[in-house]
């Protein structure tokens, strides 16, 4: 299938029940200050271009966040750390993205994350990080035109290595372990490489406390 059949695939996926359950109730309650918008409540497709130099892989989508806007990465802190460092880049057209349709495109990047529906407590279980593995193989092939990948902590990262595991891709032995600034180079079957670089995630519990300062997410994205 392309890219954008993909998509259209994913965002109507009903494969974890808890999670079905969670982006649905969470779309119909909503928060106060979000009251008088649409929320998308349904798994979050991955954001960007269809065939990117970059990939950045997160981890899920938040609850008032993506599953609020239908794209990867806005609408939340989280997202405005990551959307203002990719513009600083050159990547996105704006350092802030607030509502879908809000004239945000992002240029050489895909966004794509290992879980596509809002987890309660940002938490998915292994059995749904296992059920929507499947996505982030199709979605690792059809991008396979990305040279590096950011993965914006732990999580993403083991999901990109067992991704990279069920392709056949080979990779460093023993696999590199998860850190700030940790690489590694993945072979594809088709002999092209993908560097992939850790970074801590742009969570709010990390850049309030300073583990994750805006200068080590640009070091980082530099690194692309
Ligand atoms: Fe489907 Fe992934 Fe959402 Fe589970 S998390 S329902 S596999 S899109």
């Amino acid at each position: 299938s392309s890219g954008p059949d993909l998509d259209a695939m994913v965002s109507v996926c009903r494969a974890c029940p808890r999670l079905v359950a969670w982006r649905e109730e969470v779309a119909a309650t909503k928060q106060r200050r979000f009251l008088g918008e649409p929320y998308w409540g349904r798994p979050v497709p991955s954001l960007g271009e269809q065939r990117p130099r970059v990939l950045v892989i997160g981890l899920a989508p938040a609850a008032q966040g993506g599953n609020r806007t239908g794209r990867m990465f806005t609408g939340d802190r989280s997202g405005d750390w990551i959307m203002a460092a990719l513009h600083r880049a050159g990547y996105a057209t704006q350092a802030e993205s607030w509502a879908a349709g809000d004239g945000l495109e992002l240029h050489g990047v895909r966004i794509i994350a290992p879980v596509h529906c809002a987890p309660p407590g940002n938490k998915p279980t292994p059995d749904e990080r296992a059920a929507c593995g499947g996505w982030m193989d199709r979605e690792l092939v059809l991008a396979d035109s990305a040279e590096s990948a950011l993965v914006l902590g732990g999580i993403g990262w083991q999901a990109v290595h067992a991704a990279a595991a069920r392709l056949g891709w080979q990779m460093p032995r023993p696999r590199v372990a998860f850190g700030h600034g940790a690489e590694t180079t993945f072979l594809r079957d088709d002999g092209t490489h993908l560097r992939v670089i850790g970074c801590y995630h742009v969570s709010q519990q990390n850049t309030f406390t300073g583990r994750l300062t805006e200068s080590m997410l640009d070091e980082a994205i530099g690194r692309l």
